[in-house]
């Protein structure tokens, strides 16, 4: 079944865990596209680039080769054959990651990449779930099914907490501090001049704040368009 999927959201909503799991699923390719805006800023860090320098991070932008691996099950992101998959989870990419993917060139860049893999997953008639901010309204503006999913800032903030935590405590301070970072990063996300994080006009809004992961998935599967 080659459906291809938007699944776009604020930070923290839930679209990870979603998007793999409907892959997972429906036995298609899973792409995050925030994994490749995460290694691109990733590498400027290490290159010593000013995040919030955008001529400089223009200049740039085309060096590093970011790869993906679209498996639901396995993803991985790697820089020029270096596998960052963990390190692009980390603060310091966190704090910077929103204003590297505000420049013109660098999302030119990652949005051509995206494309490639969703048209190569079409070629092999797979089909494909594709995660961020903009995938329905400019990446993939003819997906089959897009959805756009939220939920309150302080339950994506207890969520991303836990996550942090691992199976350690998770105390109140730590949950507002992720608050404060999420709602930081949604608003620069949303305001930017270029591919702001939006919904599209046609995409099904769910709120995922009184859902499980199980009812949010089986309400993406029910939207599905009939194929067969
Ligand atoms: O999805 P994730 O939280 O990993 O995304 C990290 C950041 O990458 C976002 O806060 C946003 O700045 C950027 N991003 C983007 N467009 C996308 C996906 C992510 O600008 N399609």
């Amino acid at each position: 079944m080659s459906l291809i999927i938007a699944v776009d959201g604020p930070s923290g909503s839930g679209k990870s865990s979603t998007s793999r799991q409907v892959a997972i699923r429906l036995g298609a390719r899973y792409v995050d596209t925030g994994a490749m805006y995460r290694a691109m800023t990733w590498w400027m860090l290490r290159e010593g680039i000013d995040p919030d320098d955008p001529s400089a991070v223009a200049a740039r932008c085309g060096e590093p080769a970011i790869e993906l691996r679209d498996d639901p099950r396995d993803p991985h992101v790697s820089v020029d054959g270096i596998d960052v998959s963990a390190e692009i989870r980390g603060a310091e990419v966190g704090a910077a990651v929103s204003r590297v993917s505000a420049v013109p060139e660098v999302r030119s860049r990652l949005v051509a990449i995206q494309r490639a893999l969703v048209a190569g997953a079409r070629e092999r008639d797979e089909g494909v779930v594709v995660e961020g901010r903009d995938i329905g309204t400019v990446v993939l503006p003819d997906a089959d099914l897009k959805v756009f999913l939220t939920a309150d800032a302080a339950a994506r903030a207890e969520r991303r907490a836990r996550e942090q935590a691992g199976d350690g405590p998770v105390d109140g301070d730590a949950v507002r501090a992720t608050e404060e970072h999420l709602l930081s990063r949604d608003a620069i996300d949303s305001t930017r001049a270029v591919s702001p994080l939006a919904a599209a006009d046609d995409a099904v809004h769910i709120d995922g704040t009184y859902l499980s992961l199980d009812e949010v998935v089986d309400e993406i599967v029910s939207r599905l368009p009939d194929r067969t």
